[in-house]
């Protein structure tokens, strides 16, 4: 978790501001839109609204490791909707083209419409979006749409009760997440994606299941890949179910072809039923690794901005903001931060880089 700087020594500590005032001082100024030292633009920009979450997915926030003394951040180290949004605005006139907010659970942070509604104001053209469990999604969508949110995206491992509630550890039913689906349909937040995260021997026997029930309704399912994401997950590589083995089991029932990316940089590959009743994606990120064309930023909930999903240290944007930074050194910044990356995790993983220390997806994001 993130130690706790005092603000007046933001220029001088590890973490703090003073390494991202010598990498934009290193970094030449340039009037186009950055691209990374491997030739991606910045695209995609995921904000993470908190490090809490009401599930402990055995895969991301176990509880022997987020138990209930487990010291989540306090409030003051979060980003306020203010700041958010003056990075946000950063990032959009960098290129950013989509947001996704993402947590741990961002609906439990408080008043989340007011921050979507700040971000919907910088673009009219930005595809903003949130990721989900979909616990408080049904009370809320409505007004989250109105607040200007395009589309959500919810996660769902197993149409199996009992796996499901095993899976979130908080025995948290199905039911109430496929209400919160039809919701968020009716609210307009639509198409909406279903994430599964598909682990070997625990909810491998719901691909079927779920291909199946979403299949001619709108929804698109997305199987991801278990990834070994953060430290506390315990992953192996023989805990993947391949993306390959994935898509040829739901082809055995409903025939399958592929389809086009949306836009260069998709995470998904699409695929669609040949009979025209809809499409599913996977996210092949473990054995299909697509670094090459990976346009995403991650900002965490204390502010910190990572390059990779998978990155041991992030920049600190906070330390510049409450240090009084204006807009324009806040560009310079993310500008340099664009122009110096060079992160191809995945096509690097093996089971060796699976144990480096990397942070936690509850505090980063998915
Ligand atoms: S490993 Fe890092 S660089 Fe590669 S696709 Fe994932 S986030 Fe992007």
């Amino acid at each position: 978790m993130a130690k706790i700087v005092p603000l007046t020594d933001a220029r001088t500590l590890p973490g703090g501001a003073a390494p991202l005032d010598a990498l934009v001082a290193r970094t030449p100024g340039s009037p186009g839109l950055p691209t990374d030292r491997r030739g991606r633009a910045l695209h995609d920009l995921r904000i993470s609204v908190t490090d809490r979450c009401n599930f402990r997915c055995v895969y991301c926030m176990p509880k022997e490791v987020f138990g209930r003394d487990h010291a989540f951040l306090p409030h003051d180290e979060l980003l306020s909707f203010e700041e958010i949004t003056r990075i946000a605005r950063a990032a959009v006139g960098l290129g950013v083209a989509k947001i996704r907010l993402t947590g741990g659970e961002p609906l439990l942070r408080r008043k989340l419409e007011r921050l979507i509604a700040m971000l919907a104001s910088l673009s009219p053209d930005l595809d903003l979006t949130l990721t989900t469990n979909g616990a408080l999604l049904a009370r809320k969508a409505a007004a989250l749409a109105d607040a200007g949110l395009k589309r959500v995206t919810v996660s769902l491992d197993s149409l199996d009760d009992a796996t499901f509630r095993a899976m979130n550890d908080v025995d948290f039913p199905v039911a109430d997440v496929l209400e919160a689906i039809a919701a968020a349909e009716r609210a307009g937040l639509a198409p909406v994606k279903i994430n599964m995260v598909v682990k070997r021997g625990l909810n491998e026997e719901s691909i079927v299941p779920m291909a199946r029930h979403f299949r001619g309704t709108g929804a698109i399912v997305r199987f991801i890949e278990y990834m070994d994401v953060g430290a506390s997950n315990g992953w192996r590589l023989t805990d993947v179910v391949s993306a390959r083995e994935i898509v040829e089991r739901i082809d055995r029932v409903a025939p399958l072809q592929p389809i086009d990316a949306n836009y260069e940089g998709e995470v998904a590959q699409r695929w669609r039923y040949r009979d025209g009743s809809g499409e599913i994606g996977v996210i092949a990120s473990v054995t299909q690794a697509f670094c090459h064309d990976c346009t995403r930023a991650r900002l965490s909930t204390d502010g910190k901005l990572y390059t990779c999903l998978f990155a041991t240290h992030g920049h600190d944007l906070r330390a510049l903001l409450r240090r009084g930074d204006d807009d324009a050194s806040l560009r310079r910044a993310l500008d340099a931060i664009w122009r110096a990356r060079g992160d191809r995790y995945s096509e690097l993983r093996s089971q060796a880089t699976a144990g480096l220390a990397k942070v936690e997806m509850s505090y980063i994001g998915g």
